[in-house]
């Protein structure tokens, strides 16, 4: 575990920035930046500025991409964190930010192959890494799960029913959340799959997109206010050596965190923006708690923080992607995201 060293000492929650190119439907042109970098060494790729009405607003992250950074390149800085769940570490990385901010292409990548985002990388790397150990005694059994939670309520995007399922199919009640022996949380009954290889992998994400794109029909467009979870859980044991490691690897697109109005929304409406509010603001106090290693933590406040709480704090290790638009009218959303980030980090 060697490598991972480098990590730990940085402390267990680390903050990428990543600001996506200008649009030709931002409907601007480049003349008035509102996203600068800063120029002194010190802070080269680690600064971002931000101009609000004249004024600058300078931050600094463990990492900050441009827009010119590829998918790769952004690939390269988290390969470590997916070996390290090869190596039993629980491993949780968000991408956070407004709709249209980027976090989709970040985690998924659009249907081009070469553009791949982080989700296909990450399982392509565990899959090889997986193999390579294969020579060193290592078997690995690694379990696939992937799930939404909108407004509050739990949908298993594998299950077989069309458009998933909000409801357990043993009990026909919501989904819950409960502990097992180890303490772990976890949703009894959910569709998990064992697999084999990342392409069985991608046939699943596809499924689970299916599933996703058939609900947000049936309902009004909740994907930017749902939380996507995917999960790979990895137990590997070495026959030779006996030993045994049993990692977790989740990667997550939450829903965009702009601020709802709340203005004119009534009823169901209104219930929802409250729900979507709460998650996202409950994994912001999660991690606001585990940033100041505070001793209470309310990972009981929402769905998404009671089910990710094995992986945050402890001896885990969390990432965050806080995804900017760099198009000048999302700039006081995208000030809400970095200080939010700046807060975290
Ligand atoms: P979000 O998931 O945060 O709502 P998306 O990932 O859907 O945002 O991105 C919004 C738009 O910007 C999409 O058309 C996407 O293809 C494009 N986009 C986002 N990030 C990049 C990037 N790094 N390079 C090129 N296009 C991007
Ligand atoms: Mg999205």
């Amino acid at each position: 575990k060697l490598h991972n060293t480098i990590l730990e000492l940085k402390g267990n929650i680390r903050v990428f920035c990543r600001v996506r190119p200008l649009l030709s439907e931002d409907g601007v042109g480049t003349e008035n930046p509102v996203i600068g970098y800063p120029s002194s060494p010190e802070l080269s790729g680690r600064g971002i500025n931000l101009l609000q009405s004249g004024q600058k607003h300078q931050f600094t992250f463990d990492k900050v991409f441009s827009y010119e950074s590829s998918q790769q390149e952004v690939f390269v800085e988290i390969s470590q964190l997916v070996q390290s769940a090869l190596d039993g570490y629980k491993v949780c990385i968000f991408a956070y930010g407004q709709t249209g901010s980027g976090k989709t292409y970040t985690m998924m990548g659009p249907d081009v192959q070469s553009q791949k985002g982080l989700i296909p990388r990450s399982l392509e790397q565990i899959f090889q890494s997986s193999q390579l150990l294969a020579s060193q005694g290592w078997k690995y059994k690694m379990q696939a799960h992937m799930l939404e939670i909108y407004n509050e309520n739990i949908r298993d995007l594998l299950a077989p029913n069309r458009g998933g399922s909000l409801e357990n199919p043993v009990t026909g009640k919501p989904y819950c959340i409960i502990q097992d022996a180890n303490k772990n949380a976890y949703v009894p009954d959910l569709t998990v799959i064992d697999v084999c290889s990342s392409e069985e992998v991608s046939t699943l994400l596809h499924q689970a997109a299916q599933s996703r794109s058939v609900a947000r029909t049936q309902m009004n467009d909740q994907s930017s206010r749902s939380h996507f979870v995917f999960t790979l859980r990895i137990t590997g044991f070495n026959e030779s050596t006996d030993q045994q490691v049993q990692g977790i690897l989740n990667l997550v697109d939450l829903a965009g965190s702009e601020r709802l109005s709340k203005s004119g929304s009534t009823g169901d409406r209104l219930k929802e923006t409250q729900a979507i509010n709460k998650s996202l603001s409950s994994l912001s106090k999660v991690i606001f708690a585990l940033a100041k290693k505070e001793t209470h933590i309310p990972f009981r406040d929402s769905k998404l923080t009671h089910l990710l709480q094995p992986c945050l704090g402890g001896d885990s290790k969390t990432l965050m992607f806080v995804n900017l638009s760099p198009d000048p009218s999302s700039v006081g959303e995208s000030l809400c995201s970095l200080r939010f980030a700046a807060r975290v980090n």
